[in-house]
């Protein structure tokens, strides 16, 4: 649920966004992926106006006979899922009082930590993170427990965010530093970890970076598929964000949809270590860039999905 200029620039987001569902699905071995959903509004509403919203909302998805399945993400929450919940049953995500698995930001993070050590593991040729230094930008949902994680590994940390007393009081906690959320990308680190929005790896951006790895949530990183090759141009290790930050499908496809337990769960979530080393193994092996590895991969798993 977002504000947009125009709204074309809410069609131009959700089409991006289902696509890299699909390709964040198939990365995670999970049989689903086509669609996402974008709600365009004025501006965020809240209380009466937010839960009749929903409710249209779910009245929408359940018009799909379940070929639709929508779950949270920016600026929505557990609470609006039970909301369309009253309304449809093709939704994941419910609060665990009203039946579902909760937030999957932490199991997000779970994810993203994973994929920062095969990434560390395999620019450095060891994946312990004791000594690293790591920039994460946003510590919001994911990007905070991310930190701790990293920080409980031993990593160094520098930590940014729009909101500069949620970074430093983070920081401090961490005993890390916190600089201007205009800065993170410019810190000299061995890891930068884009937490925050999409698009932040882009032409007028990368040429700035002073990191080895990049691995982090945030959706759709990069401006363009080019970007990719800008950064391996460059040295810097991508890891692609659909592969990295498949922990919150993981969580609630695995949960709510393949009723696993907590150890299948974590399972899942170690895989994405490995996936991204296939994906870097690849990419060196055909001397193109981790981004266009990933897409290739993606391809070959939808063409076999298609045959079968
Ligand atoms: P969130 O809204 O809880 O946190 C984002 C944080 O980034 C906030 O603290 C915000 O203030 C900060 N921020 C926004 N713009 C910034 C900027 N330009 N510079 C620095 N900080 C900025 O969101 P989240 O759930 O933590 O998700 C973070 C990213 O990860 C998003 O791109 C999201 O789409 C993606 N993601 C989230 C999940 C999940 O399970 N929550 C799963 C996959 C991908």
């Amino acid at each position: 649920m977002k504000t947009y200029a125009q709204p074309a620039d809410g069609l131009r987001d959700v089409l991006r966004l289902s696509s890299a569902m699909t390709s964040k699905m198939a990365m995670a071995s999970v049989p689903l992926g086509g669609g996402k959903a974008v709600l365009a509004v004025p501006e965020i509403p809240q209380g009466q106006a937010r839960r009749e919203l929903m409710l249209r909302y779910g009245d929408l998805v359940e018009s799909l006979h379940g070929t639709y399945v929508t779950a949270c993400d920016m600026n929505t929450g557990p609470p609006d899922m039970d909301v369309i919940a009253e309304r449809s049953s093709s939704v994941l995500g419910r609060t665990e009082a009203n039946g579902g698995s909760g937030t999957s930001a932490p199991n997000t993070a779970v994810g993203v930590f994973h994929g920062i050590r095969a990434a560390v593991g395999h620019a450095f040729g060891s994946d312990d993170l004791d000594g690293r230094t790591v920039a994460v930008q946003g510590v919001g949902a994911v990007g905070d427990p991310l930190s701790r994680y990293l920080a409980e590994a031993g990593a160094r940390l520098t930590l940014a965010d729009v909101d500069d007393v949620r970074a430093k009081e983070l920081a401090e906690e961490l005993e890390a530093e916190a600089v201007p959320a205009d800065r993170i990308a410019e810190v000299e680190c061995d890891v930068f970890s884009p937490c925050a929005t999409g698009g932040v790896l882009n032409a007028d951006t990368i040429p700035s970076l002073r990191c080895r790895v990049i691995a982090g949530a945030a959706n759709n990183q990069l401006g363009e598929p080019a970007d990719a090759e800008r950064l391996a141009e460059r040295g810097i290790l991508y890891a692609p964000d659909y592969v990295v930050n498949a922990g919150g499908v993981i969580h609630l496809v695995s949960y709510e949809m393949l009723h696993e337990n907590d150890a299948q769960v974590a399972e899942r979530l170690r895989g994405i270590g490995d996936t991204l080393g296939e994906v870097f193994a690849r990419a060196e092996a055909e001397e193109i860039s981790t981004g266009a590895a990933a897409d290739e991969i993606v391809a070959e798993r939808l063409s076999v999905a298609g045959r079968t």
